[in-house]
């Protein structure tokens, strides 16, 4: 279910957000400040901020400008006036839309459906295969088109051998790129993470085998076997 992360210091308004997006199957956060808001999605990104640009900290276009530096995050501002200015600068810095206090929350809740719905991956039969797709931001590898539901490490360890093909990886630098320390024991979860991952790339292509093994030594990825 995609997340949504509510920026607004009004707890009035907030609730009546969370209300009409939990209404909708979302999962949301709630923040009051702009630069909690900025930290939450540099560690937990959201799928779309619903951002109040009269916050108590640093303004919502602020924020929104911040963002920007590290994150293509759709963002819907919250305003209290219905100033053109605000709506040409707010789309300027990068705003995907805009909404007027006061507000009808299930409006709130269908734009969000709609912006959602506009940047999801189109998947068609016309599509040009990719054959991996990484997105840093939401954490997610699209094999063939299709999402694969990777775990964290997972996710980092196809990763690591996806942005540099055909390159040999210790099992000690795969777990660099974990994060994990190099401890005994360690080397067979990277065995068992690239077992899961072979097994959900052969989940959309029975035949793939893009992750090499080379005996004592590691594992590339080599695009031609996929
Ligand atoms: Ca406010």
């Amino acid at each position: 279910m995609p997340h949504i992360l509510i920026v607004e210091d009004e707890a009035a308004i907030a609730d009546t957000l969370i209300f009409a997006l939990q209404g909708e199957g979302f999962t949301t956060t709630w923040l009051s400040l702009g630069a909690a808001a900025l930290e939450h999605q540099r560690q937990t990104p959201a799928d779309l901020i619903i951002l109040d640009i009269g916050l108590p900290d640093i303004s919502g276009f602020e924020t929104c400008k911040q963002l920007r530096r590290f994150s293509e995050v759709p963002v819907i501002f919250l305003s209290a006036r219905d100033a053109e200015i605000d709506r040409v600068v707010g789309l300027e810095i990068g705003a995907d839309d805009y909404v007027v206090k006061p507000f009808s929350p299930r409006e709130v809740a269908a734009r969000v459906r709609a912006i959602l719905k506009r940047i999801a991956p189109r998947v068609s039969v016309d599509a040009p295969l990719v054959l991996l797709r990484i997105d840093s931001e939401r954490m997610q590898i699209s094999y063939r088109n299709q999402p694969l539901n990777l775990t964290r490490h997972e996710f980092r360890l196809l990763q690591c051998l996806v942005e540099q093909p055909e390159r040999v990886f210790s099992r000690e630098q795969l777990l660099d790129a974990l994060g994990v320390a190099a401890d005994a024991g360690y080397d067979r979860s990277i065995d068992s993470h690239i077992k899961s991952v072979r097994a959900k790339l052969r989940s959309v292509k029975a035949d793939a085998e893009p992750i090499q093994t080379h005996r004592g030594l590691g594992y590339s990825y080599s695009p031609g076997h996929s």
